[in-house]
């Protein structure tokens, strides 16, 4: 291998991370979100490591389902933005997939095939806007659209009433409560309806904040994405952040150092100067690899168990670290840029992007190393 760089996996550490959604909520079922390759982490190896221990499943596209159903993962698959045409949906009946209903035009796609044409029948979740204003029908719609599904008798009676909080991860914020007071409402609403007698509602909110910190948002489904990668949910200091553990360490080395003068420059554009005799680093690691290029002088870089400041501008392949503080430093040192040292979300801080953006970012250039069983003996 001609450099260091890859991300490091810690299976143990998703499981644990699992395991704690489960403490929390114990009377749900907590399907693991594994969209955009797992949050970067593999959604291959993350679903085989969580396949035994959960429910089911959650992606964003139907490509993505697709895929793990071609490698051999069995357990039903919910697809978090629905499908789009008749040929997804017999597959979706064939593949044990759920669909995501959030808007008119897949209603009518579904309303339009046969019983007959699907090998079973499709299994719903019936998405409504409670204020995020991204995806779902109207609140106000809610009952017409169930109306409409007791008219069809290609899917299951049981379906999930399901919503997404817009600030679930500023604790307090008020519109977690109103979210969480509009969705009882329209469930309340839809159970007391007559018209909808034959349908068994079960009800799905909660992501990961939510999970952490609203316990009345914890429902028969809650939808764990986040949390299972241990990153901090919150802004401020909270009790879960000892209770997860960060599943990826994201890892370089030294390739190049030299000594520059005061006054001398630093990469492209000389984004920063040495205001004396400094020790540079240069690391393996670009923002082609997912290494945010709008990290800012002084994004802490760990080696050689210190915490030292990128200085200069990250180029494609390569990042530059001030290293005048180590009194031993060598080509080939191991550098960590987030992991168990240096928190995603605190380099995320520095590039004005969030953790979430920087673990989905690592780029299919950084070979993924996968660590399980370490605490089997
Ligand atoms: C991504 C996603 C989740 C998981 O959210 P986290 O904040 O990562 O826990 C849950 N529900 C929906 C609809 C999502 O799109």
């Amino acid at each position: 291998m001609s450099r260091n760089t890859r991300a490091i996996i810690d299976l143990d550490a998703i499981i644990s991370n699992y395991q704690y959604s489960k403490v929390l909520a114990p009377d749900s079922k907590n399907i693991a979100v594994i969209k955009a390759n797992a949050y970067g982490h593999g959604a291959l190896k993350v679903a085989k490591t969580l396949e035994p221990l959960v429910p089911a499943f959650a992606v964003a596209l139907f490509e993505e389902a697709v895929f793990l159903r071609e490698h051999g993962i069995n357990k039903p698959i919910l697809i978090l933005q629905g499908i789009n045409n008749k040929a997804e949906i017999i597959y979706a009946a064939e593949y044990d997939c759920w669909l995501m209903l959030h808007q008119q035009k897949q209603l009518n796609i579904i309303s339009k095939i046969k019983r007959t044409e699907l090998s079973k029948l499709l299994n719903v979740w019936v998405k409504f806007d409670s204020g995020m204003h991204r995806l779902g029908f109207d609140a106000n719609r809610v009952e017409t659209v169930l109306l409409a599904l007791t008219q069809i008798n290609n899917i299951h009676s049981d379906l999930v009433l399901c919503s997404h909080f817009s600030h679930a991860g500023e604790n307090g914020h008020k519109n977690n409560l109103k979210q969480q007071q509009l969705f009882q409402q329209i469930y309340l609403s839809s159970i007391n309806n007559h018209h909808l007698s034959s349908l068994k509602l079960t009800r799905s909110l909660a992501n990961s904040p939510a999970i952490v910190a609203m316990p009345d948002s914890r429902l028969e489904w809650n939808r764990p994405g986040i949390m299972l990668y241990g990153l901090s949910l919150f802004e401020a200091p909270h009790d879960s952040d000892k209770m997860l553990k960060p599943a990826m360490s994201f890892v370089s080395s030294i390739c190049s150092l030299r000594e520059i003068d005061v006054g001398e420059t630093v990469g492209y554009g000389g984004q920063w100067t040495a205001d004396k005799k400094s020790t540079i680093a240069t690391v393996s690691v670009g923002y082609a690899d997912g290494y945010p290029r709008q990290a800012k002088n002084g994004t802490p870089v760990f080696i050689r168990n210190q915490r030292l400041p990128l200085v200069g501008a990250v180029s494609m392949d390569m990042i530059t670290v001030d290293v005048t503080a180590l009194e031993v430093v060598n080509i080939g040192d191991k550098v960590e840029l987030w992991g168990a040292n240096i928190a995603a979300n605190e380099v995320a801080k520095c590039a004005n992007t969030i953790g979430y953006h920087l673990l989905t970012a690592v780029s299919d250039r950084v070979p993924r190393e996968y660590k399980e069983n370490e605490n089997v003996e």
